[in-house]
This record gives structure tokens, sequence and C-alpha cells, in this order.
């Protein structure tokens, strides 16, 4: 397997903004959200706390409906929480107008989900080239990452397969390069390997892990599998609405 010359891809870090805590890669404080449900309240997050430093990969561990994936979507900001604020690389983001939450999302954080939501009609590389492209990059350059990223994830001789044409955990793996692409600080996955078989769902795991640790990059990816948990930095879980360190 190549490397990649530069897997963390990053020019220099934009400098400390006024309010910011520019210790930790995400740092969620006092986080409450709660949805309506007919008259009731259903409340899901009531507080939750929770710092990742840069280059940490942490195991979100709960099980199904206590709240890992409305936690994940208000770290990367796709939702809103009620209170609480949300940090990226220091900078907070709760009050920002929705267009800044977009930008700051766009360029420092990569998402993988249970299903890969691949583009079916363009092939792995151009999968992985997109992203690069949207932000501005020149197709050779995004193209070059691209084969790097696939490469390094053992994909160097599927770069023209189309979703179609790839293997489950093949697909998962393009995923993983897809949101590794724009070289994020923060990469937010919801059961990345849930959809794979054993076997292959520990090769793409360490695949994964692998490359948050050539990259640098912190990770927060929930899990129901503890043995994969294991592989990570930190475990932490979800216990009434809080965020709890598991041992
Ligand atoms: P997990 O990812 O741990 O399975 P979720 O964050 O998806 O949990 O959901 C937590 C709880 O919040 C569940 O009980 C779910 O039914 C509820 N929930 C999630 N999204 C909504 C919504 N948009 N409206 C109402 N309830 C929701």
């Amino acid at each position: 397997m190549d490397t990649p010359t530069n897997p963390k891809g990053r020019g220099t870090p934009a400098g400390p903004r006024p309010g910011a805590r520019p210790q930790h890669a995400l740092d969620l404080a006092g986080v409450t959200r709660r949805y309506s449900q007919g008259a009731a309240a259903l409340e899901i997050l009531r507080g939750v706390d929770l710092a990742i430093s840069h280059g940490q990969s942490v195991a979100l561990v709960a099980p199904s409906g206590s709240g890992k994936s409305t936690l994940l979507h208000i770290a990367g900001l796709l939702e809103h929480s009620d209170a609480g604020e949300v940090f990226i690389d220091g900078t907070p983001t709760a009050r920002l107008p929705d267009a800044e939450r977009t930008r700051i999302r766009r360029l420092h954080v990569g998402f993988i989900y249970q299903f890969h939501h691949l583009l079916p009609e363009f092939s792995a590389l151009e999968n992985v080239a997109m992203p690069q492209m949207i932000r501005g990059l020149s197709r050779p350059m995004a193209e070059k990452r691209a084969r790097e990223l696939l490469s390094y994830l053992g994909l160097a001789a599927r770069l023209t397969h189309r979703p179609s044409e790839l293997s489950g955990g093949e697909q998962q793996r393009v995923a993983i390069a897809r949101a590794l692409a724009n070289a994020p600080r923060l990469l937010l996955a919801d059961e990345p390997t849930g959809n794979l078989d054993p076997k292959t769902s520990d090769h793409v795991f360490g695949a994964l892990t692998e490359l948050v640790r050539a990259t640098g990059v912190a990770a927060l990816i929930a899990t129901h599998n503890l043995e994969l948990a294991s592989r990570m930095d930190r475990r932490v879980t979800l216990r009434e609405g809080k965020v709890v360190e598991l041992a």
C-alpha cells in the first residue's frame, strides 16, 4: 500500500478568533436537545460535555435510541442544539449564521454514514475527487489526492469502478476516503461498519483507524461494537442524556 505523500494535506490553520477555545478539534459544552412529541418533550441530550483533542479518536458506544446520531449531527453542525455551545477547532458555532456554519462544516468536518451514499454514476476516483473540486481544487490535484487516499485504503486497482461494481466493504472504504478528501480537522462517523459482515467490518474499521492515525484527524465514531471501540484512544457512552467516559 502506498502512503499518501501528505496525508494531512492542510494549509496553515487560521489564527485564533475572539471567544475561541483553540485547544480542541471538537468541544461540546452543555449541549441540550429535545424533540417535541405531541404535547410531551423528549429530552435526548441533557447537557453534553465532550472535548476531543486534535488527533484523538473517540468511540461513542451507546444503545440504539440513546441519541448518538443526534449528537453527531449537532457536532457536525447539521442540526442546532437547543442550548450549549459547539466549538469546532476553537470557534464557537451556535450563534453563527447558517451560511457560516455550512462553510465551517465543509472546511473542517468529514462524515461517514452507515450507508456509503456514494454517487452511483461516478467512479471511486471521481467520488473522492469531487468534494475537493467543489472546494476549488483543480481536477489533477484533486485526483492525485483521491488516488493516494484510495491506494492507502487498498483500492488502487478499483479507481475506475463505480459503486455498483464494488463490494460493500470497498464502497465503505471509498466513503472513508471521500470523508477525508478535504483534510478535515474532525471526522464524524455514524456506525460506519454497521452494514457489513463481521470480517469485512473488521477490515474496514482497521483501515479507518489506520488512516485516522496517519492523517492526525480527530475522530468521533459511533459503534455498537465494543471490540472495534477498544482500538480507539477513548470510549464514551450516553447516559441519561450526558456523555460519560468508559474505561
Ligand atoms: P441513536 O442514534 O442512538 O439510535 P437518535 O439520536 O437517532 O439515537 O435518536 C434518539 C431519540 O430521539 C430516539 O428516541 C428518536 O426516536 C428521537 N428522535 C430523533 N430524531 C427525532 C426527530 N426529528 N423528532 C422526534 N424525535 C426524534
